[in-house]
């Protein structure tokens, strides 16, 4: 349940239904609106038998969250979270664009895609170091050496760096490195993983997983938000189907649905979403006209020779002219993209 403070409710009035709910045995998280602040309380609603929260001083009234997931739910926190990874916010006016490789090669291939995807406007750098690989012979990334990679690159060119972490152990040593972690589809529901991730306070790129349906995306995002880490950006990256002519589904009504649902950011990921370069420029457009808060693209300075998902990876040419036209649709839906470079000065 939420219990919702009057406007202008004091310090000492929040401090004191929080110590009143934290001695009741509720977990309290609060959520402070530009109007009025929300106190959250998981926990054992049958303890509140006899007890009237609504007779503290400064609070308005004790509304039920009926939705499984709490923390993560537009009913706990009825404005739109805004995550800040390293100066960029996400779920706000812009329409940010993470963009990069799939895996993270050399430094040559990193500085290369990093410079060309920043003059075409993304404002974030990805670049997988630890591969989840659907065979155990496809290429597992570079491991720490890729995260040094990413750090110079991030160093050189100024772009904040989003990064996939697979398992707990490694969170401290990913931690040390990203701006940002990612947690891939395969991951979605390995609790452990979001456990030891909901513990750090650095922002994280949730992607549903392949076969999840909404709610259990969005469960897995409130095992982040439980363990204190609100600064979560849900990413849709397409589902399993019966279509094979893609390799996945991307699921354009998740992006409303999840909006919907939830507070926080929500990012549409058309490269694996589609698994194939051609259909990612349209994809892209979809997303953001369905109110997508941003983008995930994997650039390649040559794709055919990329070590993994080079055929849906996209060349600097057609980064760019994707950005020019997902800039335009931006603008056409009241948002706000960086226009490339290039195109300024054109
Ligand atoms: C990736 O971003 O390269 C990746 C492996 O994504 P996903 O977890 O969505 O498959
Ligand atoms: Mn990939």
């Amino acid at each position: 349940m939420i219990v919702v403070m009057k406007p202008g409710a004091s310090e000492d009035a929040v401090a004191r239904v929080s110590a009143r709910l934290e001695g009741l045995g509720f977990g309290v998280h609060l959520s402070r609106g530009t109007e009025r602040t929300v106190v959250g309380a998981i926990g054992d609603k049958s303890v509140l038998a006899g007890v009237d929260l609504e007779a503290m001083d400064g609070v308005e009234r004790v509304v039920p969250i009926r939705q499984p997931f709490k923390l993560v739910s537009r009913e706990f926190r009825a404005e739109s979270t805004v995550v800040d990874v390293a100066g960029v916010p996400v779920g706000g006016p812009e329409v940010v664009v993470i963009a990069g490789p799939c895996s993270v090669e050399s430094y040559e291939q990193l500085l290369a895609t990093a410079r060309a995807v920043k003059e075409a406007g993304a404002r974030l750098l990805r670049g997988g170091a630890f591969k989840p690989r659907t065979s155990p012979y496809g290429f597992r990334g570079l491991g720490e050496e890729g995260l040094q990679l990413l750090s110079g690159v991030r160093e050189e060119v100024g772009l904040p760096v989003v990064t996939e972490v697979m398992s707990p152990d490694a969170v401290e040593l990913v931690e040390r490195y990203a701006d940002c972690f990612q947690i891939g589809a395969r991951n979605m529901q390995n609790y452990d993983l979001l456990r030891e991730v909901g513990r750090t306070r650095k922002p994280v790129l949730l992607k549903r997983g392949l076969a999840a349906t909404i709610q259990e995306w969005l469960m897995a995002a409130e095992y982040l938000l439980a363990g204190g880490n609100y600064q979560v950006i849900l990413c849709e990256r397409g589902i399993r189907t019966f279509e094979t002519a893609t390799r996945f589904t991307m699921d354009i009504n998740a992006v409303p649905v999840a909006k919907e649902l939830s507070h926080l950011p929500v990012i549409v990921d058309p490269s694996h979403g589609t698994g194939r370069a051609s259909l990612v420029p349209a994809l892209a457009r979809a997303g953001i006209a369905a109110g997508a808060d941003g983008l995930i693209i994997e650039v390649h300075p040559n794709p055919a020779e990329a070590l993994s998902d080079g055929v849906q990876t996209l060349n600097f040419a057609d980064f760019s002219a994707m950005m020019a036209e997902v800039a335009r649709v931006a603008a056409a839906v009241g948002r706000i993209a960086e226009p490339p470079a290039a195109a300024l000065r054109a």
